[in-house]
C-alpha cells in the first residue's frame, strides 16, 4: 500500500462526491447565455462543457482523489438530467428523445410554456427541477450522457464513479400531476434503475454513487417501504452501489438504509457527526463506510483534529479497508478555488478553502500526513486568536441582553392605538414592498461608479433624482406609505454587509444557484458590528421629500445570514444575534431620524429550518429572537414591518406570530390568498398586508382583480388588520407595468374603502 510522505499510516481511499460545474470563470454560464441568446453555437456549447469536465476530471485525479464522480456535470440541473435519463421528462413538453431545445424549454420560461417548477434542493441555496409525475411517462431509459462521461473521462485515464440521484429522492421531490400519486410509478421507476445500472455493469463500471439525500429528512411509512423495495431490488445489480446521504443524520432511516445492504454508504459526519456511533454498530460486516468529514457546503478550512478522531473511530471499528473518507455532500456547493481571490484579507484567506483546496485536505487526512495536520493546527490558532474573531464589545452587549431586550415596550393591542394616532392612515393603507425598477440606467450608474468611472458625486446626485423621481410618482400614484425605492442596492443582503464589521468579500467565490445563475455571498469571519448607520442617509433625505409616512427598510438577521458563508466556529445562532444586535442599532438610528415605520424584511426566514422536525424548536427560537433583538428598541409609536415571500409559511406560523412585528407583507396572489386560512385559523392578532399582485410577471391586474383578492381577505380578515401592497419588492419589473399596476392597486383599496364609509 502506498505511504505517504510523513505520513505513518496507510493511505485511506478518498472519495469526491461531485465537483462545481461552472468553471473557474464560470466558462459554462458564459457558454450557456451565448448559447440561449443566439450568440453561440451548440457545437461551441457542447466543446465548452467537455473542455470544462476534462480539466476538473484532471485536477481531482491530480490531487490523489481515489473515486471521481461522472455525471455530476449538467447543463442546468441534476435532477433535470435524471429525469433525462430514465425517460421521465414531463409530459407536457412532448416525449421521446430529449433535444436541446425541449431540454432548455423544461428549465426556462418560455412564449409557448412555462417551465418546470423550480424550488430550492433541501436547505441549501441551489434550486432544481421539481419532477411532474404522472401516470402515462414512458421511462424510456436514455443513457447517453451518462455513457458519454464515462467515456470521456476514460479516455482520459480516469475511472470514474458515476453520480446518480436514487429513486426515492427522485420521487419524494417531485409533486404528481393533478393530484397523481407518483408512488404508484414505483415499479417502472425500478425498472428504469435496474436498466441504467445493468448499462453501467456491461460498461464494467465497479462503483456507482447512488444519492438519497431525503433519507436525512422525516420519511412517511409508504415512502420507507418503497426504499426497502426498491433497495432489495437494485442492491442485487451487479455494479457496488454507495448509497449516499448527507445534510443530516439518517436518524430513524438508519435500518433502512443498513438494511438496503448497498456495498458501501456515506453518511454526512459534519452536520450530523453523532451519528457515528450508530452507523458503526448497524453496519453488516461487509459494508463499506464512507466518512463525509470534510465540510462540502461552507467554505472553511476543516479541523483535522475533529475529522480525524471520526475517522479513526471508523477505522478502528471496521479496519482501514472499509474506510473511505469523503466530504460531507457534493462540493457543487463551495466557489472553485481559492487561488484567483487577491483582494481577501490574508489572514481570512489562510482559513479558506474552496473545492479544490478541500480535494488537498481530503488527501491529507486520509494520508494523516504530519505536515499537512501541523500546518492545519496553525491556521486554525491563528483564526482562534484573530483580534478580528472576537469583539469584546460585541461579546459583552450579548451576555448583557435581558428579556427585555427582546421585548416591545407595550403589547400590540396598545402600540395600535397609538400607531393609528401617529400615522392617521386610512382603512386598508396602500405601500410597496421596498424596492422600484432597477433601470438599466440605474445598473448603468452602479457599474460606472463601482469602476471608477463615476466619481461618488456624481453617482450619488444621480441616486438623489432617481429616489425623487420615485416619490413623485409614489404621490401620484396615491400610495400611503412610501418607500425610497432602494436604487443605492445591488443587492438586499451585500449591500448591508458591505457596511458591517466582521464581513468581507470574495472576487470569485460564485456558486451555482440555478441554471446559469451564480451568487457570490459574503464571507461571515468575525464578530459583527456595526461601525456606522446604513441606511439613514438615503431613508432620512427620502423623508425630507414628502409630507407622507416614509417606510424604513431593512434586511433582517436570518435572511443574512442565509445567503452568506457563515463562519463555523461559533453557533450561527450567536451571529445572527450579533446581526440583529447591529440592526437594532440601526433601526434606533433611523427612528431618531424620525421615521415613524421601519420594515424588517425576512424572505429566508422559513428556508433556514433545519431538515428534522424535532430539531425546528431550537432554529425558530433563536431566529425569531434575532428578529424581536433588531426591532424591540423602539418606542410604541414607531410601527415595525416585516416581509416575507418564496414559499409556503403556513408550518411556521406560530414564529411569524412571535415576531410581534405591527404589520406583516407577504406573497399570496399566486395561491389566491390562500394563505389567509392559516392566519385566521392561528387567529393572527397583528396587520397582514396579503400580496395582492406578483410581480414575477410583467401582466398588470385590473382594479377588480385585486378588489376581488380584497375581499377573499376581507372575508378572513378584519378590515383594520388589511394592508394593500404587491406580492414583493418591484425591481425586476419596468416603469410603465409598475405604475398601472400600483394605480390599479390603490383603487381597489378607494373601493374597498367606500364600503366601510357610512
Ligand atoms: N425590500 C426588498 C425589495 O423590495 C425585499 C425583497 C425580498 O423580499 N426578496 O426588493
Ligand atoms: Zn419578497
Amino acid at each position: 500500500m502506498p505511504v505517504a510522505a510523513g505520513s505513518t499510516s496507510p493511505k485511506l481511499k478518498t472519495a469526491n462526491l461531485g465537483f462545481p460545474r461552472m468553471g473557474r470563470q464560470r466558462e459554462l454560464k458564459f457558454a450557456l447565455e451565448g448559447f440561449w441568446s443566439g450568440k453561440r453555437t451548440e457545437a461551441e456549447l457542447l466543446e465548452t462543457a467537455k473542455t470544462l469536465r476534462a480539466e476538473h476530471w484532471k485536477l481531482q485525479q491530480a490531487a490523489g482523489i481515489d473515486f471521481i464522480p461522472s455525471n455530476d456535470f449538467s447543463f442546468y440541473d441534476q435532477v433535470l438530467d435524471m429525469l433525462v435519463l430514465l425517460g421521465a421528462t414531463p409530459e407536457r413538453f412532448g416525449s421521446g428523445f430529449v433535444t436541446p431545445e425541449r431540454y432548455f424549454a423544461m428549465a426556462r420560461n418560455s412564449k409557448e410554456q412555462t417551465a418546470m417548477e423550480m424550488t430550492k434542493w433541501f436547505d441549501t441555496n441551489y434550486h432544481y427541477l421539481v419532477p411532474e409525475w404522472s401516470a402515462g411517462l414512458g421511462f424510456g431509459v436514455d443513457t447517453t450522457k451518462l455513457l458519454r462521461e464515462l467515456r470521456e473521462a476514460r479516455d482520459l485515464g480516469t475511472e470514474t464513479r458515476p453520480v446518480l440521484i436514487g429513486p426515492l429522492t427522485m420521487l419524494q421531490l417531485g409533486k404528481g400531476v393533478d393530484g397523481f400519486d407518483p408512488f404508484q410509478l414505483g415499479d417502472k421507476l425500478i425498472s428504469a434503475y435496474k436498466e441504467v445500472l445493468g448499462t453501467l455493469a456491461q460498461q464494467n463500471v465497479t462503483w456507482v454513487q447512488i444519492d438519497e439525500p431525503v433519507l436525512a429528512t422525516d420519511l412517511p411509512k409508504h415512502a420507507i417501504d418503497f426504499f426497502r423495495r426498491a433497495y432489495a431490488e437494485l442492491a442485487g445489480s451487479p455494479v457496488k452501489l454507495m448509497l449516499t446521504t448527507y445534510f443530516d443524520r439518517l436518524g430513524d432511516n438508519l435500518h433502512a438504509a443498513i438494511e438496503a445492504r448497498t456495498a458501501g454508504l456515506h453518511i454526512d459526519l459534519v452536520r450530523a457527526p453523532k451519528q457515528l456511533e450508530s452507523v458503526l454498530a448497524a453496519l453488516s460486516p461487509e459494508q463499506i463506510l464512507s466518512v463525509g468529514c470534510v465540510e462540502g457546503r461552507n467554505i472553511w478550512l476543516t479541523d483535522f483534529s475533529v475529522a480525524e478522531s471520526l475517522i479513526s473511530q471508523a477505522v478502528e471499528t471496521l479496519g482501514a479497508e472499509r474506510v473511505i473518507v469523503a466530504p460531507s455532500c457534493s462540493l457543487l456547493h463551495v466557489p472553485h478555488d481559492l487561488k484567483a481571490e487577491t483582494k481577501l484579507p490574508k489572514r481570512v484567506k489562510g482559513w479558506l478553502r474552496f473545492a479544490e483546496e478541500k480535494l488537498s485536505e481530503l488527501v491529507a487526512l486520509a494520508s494523516s500526513d504530519k505536515e499537512e495536520a501541523s500546518a492545519n493546527a496553525a491556521a486554525l490558532a491563528d483564526r482562534a486568536g484573530a483580534e478580528s474573531s472576537t469583539n469584546g464589545s460585541v461579546r459583552a452587549k450579548l451576555t448583557a441582553l435581558t428579556e427585555s431586550d427582546f421585548t416591545r415596550k407595550s403589547p400590540y393591542s396598545e402600540r395600535t392605538t397609538v400607531q393609528r394616532a401617529e400615522l392617521g392612515l386610512p382603512l386598508f393603507p396602500t405601500t410597496t414592498i421596498g424596492s422600484f425598477p432597477q433601470t438599466a440606467e440605474v445598473r448603468k450608474h452602479r457599474a460606472a461608479h463601482k469602476n471608477g468611472h463615476e466619481s461618488t458625486d456624481a453617482y450619488e446626485a444621480f441616486l438623489r433624482e432617481a429616489t425623487e423621481s420615485c416619490i413623485r410618482k409614489q404621490e401620484e400614484i396615491g400610495l400611503d406609505v412610501l418607500v425610497h425605492g432602494e436604487f443605492e442596492r445591488n443587492d438586499m443582503v451585500e449591500y448591508f454587509a458591505a457596511f458591517l464589521e466582521g464581513f468581507t468579500f470574495t472576487e470569485n467565490g460564485w456558486v451555482q444557484s440555478y441554471g446559469s445563475r451564480c451568487v457570490k455571498p459574503p464571507v461571515i469571519f468575525g464578530d459583527v458590528s456595526r461601525p456606522e448607520p446604513m441606511t439613514v442617509k438615503w431613508t432620512d433625505y427620502a423623508r425630507s421629500l414628502t409630507s407622507r409616512p416614509m417606510k424604513g427598510m431593512l434586511t433582517g438577521p436570518i435572511t443574512i445570514l442565509q445567503w452568506s458563508f457563515v463562519r463555523n466556529d461559533i453557533p450561527r445562532s450567536q451571529t445572527a444575534w450579533q446581526i440583529g444586535l447591529a440592526l437594532r442599532e440601526e433601526v434606533t438610528d433611523l427612528e431618531a431620524a424620525g421615521i415613524r415605520i421601519i420594515q424588517v424584511d425576512e424572505p429566508a426566514l422559513r428556508e433556514g429550518l433545519p431538515l428534522r422536525v424535532v430539531d425546528w424548536e431550537e432554529y425558530l427560537d433563536w431566529a425569531v429572537k434575532a428578529f424581536r433583538l433588531a426591532t424591540s428598541a423602539v418606542e410604541d409609536k414607531t410601527q415595525i414591518h416585516t416581509h416575507m415571500c418564496y414559499c409556503e409559511f403556513e408550518d411556521v406560523l406560530p414564529s411569524i406570530a412571535a415576531l410581534d412585528a405591527d404589520v406583516i407583507s407577504m406573497e399570496s396572489a399566486r395561491s389566491k390568498m390562500e394563505l389567509l386560512d392559516a392566519f385566521k385559523a392561528h387567529g393572527y392578532p397583528n396587520e397582514i398586508g396579503p400580496g395582492v399582485f406578483d410581480i414575477h410577471s410583467p401582466r398588470v391586474p385590473s382594479t377588480d382583480e385585486m378588489r376581488g383578492l380584497l375581499g377573499l381577505a376581507m372575508n378572513v380578515l378584519k378590515p383594520e388588520q388589511i394592508w394593500v401592497n404587491p406580492d414583493c419588492g418591484l425591481k425586476t419589473r419596468g416603469w410603465p407595468e409598475t405604475v398601472e399596476a400600483l394605480t390599479n392597486m390603490c383603487a381597489a383599496a378607494v373601493d374597498a374603502r367606500s364600503t366601510f364609509n357610512t
